[in-house]
């Protein structure tokens, strides 16, 4: 197989993965990032990002990860399509493989692939994607102002989402399968006495509909019962809460994660337990998934990167 050194190896193109690029190329580091499956990763499919410091007017997600990937080109980042499809960091040079046919041998990696919010597998997901479909509320809960949305899930993120959403829709559906909440306590409670949160417990979505974007869900109430019942529901919105996948599973048998799939780091650094290994953005990182929050740590996995070189 195609075998190539490089000082620094970033995997990922979100903004954790530029970010450390731009940090990278400007330390001298030729900095080489394998894109992954999607180019600019999760941000390119969201519409408009408004919380990103400097963008008062807010800006596209594609357009923010566009001017990510130039600034990072600017400092000598050597920006390529490719998947690592494997990893070996029993040993330096740590190796990881691309796309199956080319290795590549790195002094430091910053692992920065990110995570996948889970969908329901439905088709109406991808006919409706951008267009009323959305798995983070916090970047497109603005847009359903004074609006009806519906969430589903029953863990933390859903009773947060929902939570927050309720702050700005008119009012807000959890669709919870099971008969309860897995939620915390104090988030359960929250939800539960919010006044424009409606729980459907024991219900399912199957389906969207509309013409011109989501105007409604058909649900089923205690599916596959006796006492089974389908029937739509109105919504301008349809959030999905069921959880993210970090994209971590060719690192797992080397570095620590958590009983999910992120990553474990020395606690506030990138470092993993891997000396010149580092992890930034959304796969180590549980709790904020901002595209802020990203950046920063990819910026901070950089200059760990030039810091362990110089040693
Ligand atoms: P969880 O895995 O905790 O919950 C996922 C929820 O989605 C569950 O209610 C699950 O249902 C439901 N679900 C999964 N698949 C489907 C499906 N196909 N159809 C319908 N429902 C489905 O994920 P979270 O993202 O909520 O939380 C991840 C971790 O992050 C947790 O440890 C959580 O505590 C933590 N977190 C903490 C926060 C905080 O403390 N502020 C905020 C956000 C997250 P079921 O219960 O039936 O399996």
């Amino acid at each position: 197989m195609e075998t190539e050194k490089v000082k620094c190896l970033i995997i990922g193109s979100g903004p954790a993965g530029y970010t450390a690029a731009i940090y990278a190329g400007r330390a001298n580091l030729a900095p080489v990032v394998y894109a992954g499956l999607q180019l600019g990763g999760q941000l390119t499919t969201t519409t408009e990002v408004e919380n990103f410091p400097g963008y008062p007017a807010g800006i596209g997600g594609p357009e923010l990860m566009e001017d990510l990937r130039k600034q990072a080109e600017r400092f000598g980042a050597d920006i390529r399509y490719g998947v690592a499809t494997a990893a070996d960091l029993s040993a330096k040079p740590y190796k990881i493989t691309i796309d199956e046919e080319k290795v590549i041998e790195a002094e430091t990696i910053i692992i920065a692939t990110g995570a996948t919010a889970k969908y329901l597998g439905l088709e109406d997901e991808k006919k409706y994607a951008g267009m009323g479909v959305s798995a983070c509320a916090t970047c497109d809960g603005f847009f359903y102002r004074k609006k009806v949305v519906a969430v589903v899930g029953g863990g933390d993120t859903a009773c947060e989402e929902a939570s927050y959403l309720a702050s700005l829709a008119s009012k807000v559906y959890l669709i919870v399968r099971k008969p309860y909440l897995r939620a915390s306590k104090v988030m359960q409670e929250r939800v539960m006495n919010n006044e424009k949160i409606e729980v459907l417990f024991e219900h399912n979505a199957v389906g969207l509909f509309g013409e011109n974007g989501v105007e409604g869900v058909h649900l089923v109430k205690r599916m596959g019962e006796a006492d089974e019942e389908r029937y739509d529901v109105a919504i301008d919105g349809f959030f999905l809460a069921i959880g993210h996948q970090p994209n971590s599973d060719i690192f797992k048998p080397y570095l620590d994660t958590d009983e999910v799939g992120y990553i474990l780091t020395e606690p506030g650094t990138p470092r993993t337990k891997v000396p010149g290994v580092f992890a930034a953005g959304d796969v180590a990182d549980p709790h904020y998934r901002q595209a802020i929050t990203a950046a920063a740590s990819g910026c901070m996995a950089a200059i760990e990167a030039e810091r362990y070189l110089q040693k």
